[in-house]
């Protein structure tokens, strides 16, 4: 991975001439004035940890295993949101751990717990390190110092239980490898989110993740039948049935608590067979507003595609669903649906199956359910284009995030926000956080597109494209503070899969208000008494910050 950037430097994209000319034309966007440093020039704090507690980490997981470099630091630094590479672009390394740590075992993560909250030493979980929402940064502020406890020792797939269609797996497993391992038994997760190159299955859980797939399999968190959580305090096993009604389920306070309360250190998920066929197609309506309700339509009445996906008129016309061809869009709103079919279901066509919230077992035939969602897009207003826009998109699927590179390497800041709302309050959200994004940036390119939908509602899901002005960090902190609370005034969720992290913890406790954020804090208070575990993120402090 690029440690200021995305993914495998030999797959760095190149923008197209077409692109630089609209950026320039369209944008104003010129060359930063700073080229970006070199790995060994960033700026790192000096490590704080004393040698001898850099020893007693050692002495739990061996000394390989705690690593206290350069290179390390500047890898364990932060996320991979665009404020965070701007930043490391720039040579900021003021957020690194001193150290990274990589435990091998669940007792070797319950064992460092013990010694850093016995000598106050702040933990960050870090999984693929994939985080957009300041989940990973750390600061050693009232702590002995920092370390990031790396989960990548603990990948092993560890059991498949054919029957209940349930694998157990460490969390330090990436999805490609998850994916891979699960292959061999004729099964799969089925999660893809543009991420799925790096990130983690802990991170997913961590983070309550959500794939591209999501409308066929479901989100993440939807995945996750068990969980074990190393804290402070103690082991927390959970999940013994597919449901119960034996309380509250508590495996819901550990997904989305991003290392707040606990380290997972093994998950059991929900896996599906393998699909017997893939089918993508794209499909044209004439606004936003059609496409949403033909969307709507098949969320509520199905049948339900695997992939379901709506840009609206700007993304459509960049041709950002494409990103292997970018710049060549056309009018319109286009719409990229993909079917799949079950080995057990066959050719069978499924007679109003409709799987409306990813759960149902068969999908029946791939071309059954495509004929059936056909009828119900072309009865709202949808003009069929074939295969070829949703072959593109498949292909091109996770290449979006090599172009941020280069277009924060050419001048622009791109990056992304989410959120989610009923169906009825959805065209308001748009509205609300395109407005404020203007009124921040004055004319920047907003994109947006539907791409998780339920029975009663959807996730929004912003690009934005702006040139780099002044301090670009500052520029969009700016933006995002004000799409941060025109989202929360207009009824939406801070986050439909990103998460809270640091970026959205004031929004978030806004959300569940004063009374959700004291329990959040009593959690933490019982399982992490130190506050060792990611301080910071996700839960607003236990007491206020002193004045300055
Ligand atoms: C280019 C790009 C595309 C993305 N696309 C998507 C997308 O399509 N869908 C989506 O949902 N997200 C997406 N994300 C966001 C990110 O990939 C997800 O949040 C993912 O779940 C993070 O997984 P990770 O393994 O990288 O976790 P990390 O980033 O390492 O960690 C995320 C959070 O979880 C905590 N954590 C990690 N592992 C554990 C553990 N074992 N136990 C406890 N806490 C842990 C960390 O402390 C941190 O707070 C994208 C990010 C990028 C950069």
């Amino acid at each position: 991975m690029l440690w200021s950037g995305w993914g495998d430097p030999a797959l760095a994209r190149e923008l197209p001439s077409g692109v630089r000319a609209l950026l320039r034309d369209f944008l104003g966007v010129r060359a930063p004035d700073v080229p970006a440093v070199g790995l060994e020039e960033v700026r790192l704090p000096p490590v704080a940890l004393p040698e001898p507690l850099l020893g007693a980490l050692a002495g739990v997981v061996g000394s390989a295993y705690v690593l206290t470099s350069h290179e390390a630091r500047v890898r364990h630094t932060r996320g991979k949101s665009t404020p965070d590479l701007l930043r490391m672009r720039a040579g900021d390394g003021s957020a690194a751990p001193d150290a990274v740590v990589l435990p091998g075992s669940h007792e070797e993560v319950a064992e460092l717990l013990r010694v850093c909250s016995a000598e106050r030493v702040a933990v960050i979980p870090f999984g693929g390190g994939t985080s957009v929402v300041g989940g990973l940064t750390a600061s050693g502020s009232g702590f002995t110092g920092v370390i990031a406890l790396d989960l990548g020792r603990l990948d092993r797939l560890l059991s498949v239980d054919q029957e209940s269609l349930v694998a157990s797996f460490e969390p330090g497993v990436r999805a490609p490898e998850a994916e891979r391992l699960l292959a061999a038994h004729g099964l799969t997760l089925g999660h893809f989110p543009q991420s799925f190159e790096y990130a983690t299955l802990g991170g997913f859980a961590a983070a309550r993740s959500s794939g591209q797939a999501s409308a066929g399999y479901g989100r993440f968190d939807d995945m996750v039948v068990g969980l074990t959580v190393a804290t402070p305090t103690g082991t927390l096993d959970l999940g013994r049935a597919p449901k119960s009604a034996a309380g509250p389920d508590l495996r819901q306070l550990v997904l989305g608590s991003e290392g707040a309360f606990g380290v997972i250190t093994s998950l059991r998920l929900r896996v599906r067979r393998a699909p017997g066929e893939r089918r993508y197609e794209g499909w044209r309506f004439g606004t936003f507003a059609e496409g949403t309700a033909a969307v709507r339509a098949l969320a509520q009445e199905g049948p339900l595609p695997t992939v379901l996906r709506l840009s609206d008129e700007t993304e459509t016309m960049i041709g950002l669903a494409k990103p292997d061809a970018i710049g060549s869009g056309g009018s319109g709103c286009l719409l990229i649906a993909g079917y799949e079919s079950t080995p057990a279901s066959g050719s069978t066509p499924a007679s109003g199956s409709t799987s409306a919230s990813g759960s149902a077992p068969g999908w029946g035939s791939a071309a059954a359910r495509q004929a059936a969602a056909a009828a119900v897009l072309a009865r709202l207003g949808g003009e069929p284009l074939g295969a070829e826009p949703g072959e593109a998109w498949e292909h091109g699927r996770f290449s979006a995030p090599y172009l941020r590179d280069s277009l924060l390497g050419a001048g622009a800041t791109v990056e992304t926000l989410e959120t989610a709302g009923f169906w009825a309050n959805l065209p308001r959200l748009y509205d609300a956080v395109r407005l404020a994004l203007a009124g921040a940036l004055g004319s920047p390119l907003v994109m947006c597109h539907i791409s998780h939908v339920y029975e009663t509602g959807a996730s929004l899901y912003f690009t934005v494209v702006v040139a780099q002005e002044g301090d670009p960090v500052a520029q969009w902190e700016h933006a995002k503070e004000a799409a941060n609370a025109a989202i929360v005034a207009a009824g939406g969720t801070i986050s439909h899969h990103h998460g809270v992290g640091r970026e959205h913890r004031d929004a978030y406790a806004a959300e569940v208000g004063p009374v959700g954020v004291s329990i959040l804090q009593a959690v933490k208070a019982r399982l992490d008494p130190a506050g060792i575990l990611n301080p910071g993120a996700l839960i607003p402090p236990t007491t206020p910050p002193p004045a300055a």
